[in-house]
């Protein structure tokens, strides 16, 4: 199975998402299914490439959506479909919500361009599960650590996630059957447990 994991800068989706893994591999271990972890944009050496543009390189909003989509079909063709044809498990940070989220909600992108982009480079092709950490872009700009310099996203203002989180509520919406929504204002160890009913359900 594919399983996408969202949500807004500083809503702890990594943190949870590593927790996640480990669960799941306990729980697949009768099953000898492996368990992979991947990132978007990123997730093939081009794909960190491009990653590494995207993160700092000034660019048209375009071109931006653009190559997130083109790293996204190289991480399919290469990464995720051939793991799903060996049956294993395929855990992604981030996947193509967040394109309608960052580079439509966000940055206005009409989202005809990247529903069209969407079909160009998956066709019918979506995650099994999508679990969306939401959280307000306040408690969110609290939580994330000044650890280290942020990068061009991280560094947009509380309005822009507001609609960035907007859209990944819209989506969620649109395709209920595939999103479980988990409130990210909470405890550790209340998403911890929500997240432990998920994996029963697997
Ligand atoms: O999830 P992660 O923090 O590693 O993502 C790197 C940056 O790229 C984030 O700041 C995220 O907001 C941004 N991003 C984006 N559009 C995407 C995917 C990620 O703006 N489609």
């Amino acid at each position: 199975k594919f399983i996408t994991f969202e949500g807004i800068d500083g809503a702890g989706k990594s943190t949870h998402l590593s927790w996640f893994r480990a669960q799941l591999e306990a729980k697949l271990k009768p099953t000898q299914a492996a368990v992979i972890t991947t990132r978007e944009p990123g997730g093939t050496a081009l794909g960190e490439a491009l990653r590494e543009l995207l993160l700092h390189q000034p660019m048209q909003l375009e071109t931006e959506a653009l190559l997130m989509f083109a790293a996204r079909y190289e991480h399919l063709a290469t990464v995720i479909e051939p793991a799903l044809e060996r049956g294993d498990w395929v855990l992604s940070d981030r996947f193509t919500d967040a394109s309608f989220a960052y580079q439509g909600g966000g940055r206005g992108l009409a989202l005809p361009r990247l529903n069209a982009l969407e079909t160009w480079v998956q066709g019918e092709f979506q995650p099994d599960l999508t679990v969306l950490f939401d959280l307000s872009p306040e408690l969110a700009n609290q939580r994330r650590g000044l650890a280290r310099a942020p990068d061009k996203f991280e560094r947009e203002s509380e309005v822009f996630f507001t609609r960035v989180r907007a859209e990944y509520l819209r989506r969620a919406a649109e395709m209920p059957e595939r999103f479980v929504l988990i409130d990210a204002a909470q405890s550790i160890a209340e998403i911890q447990q929500k997240l432990d009913e998920v994996i029963v359900f697997l």
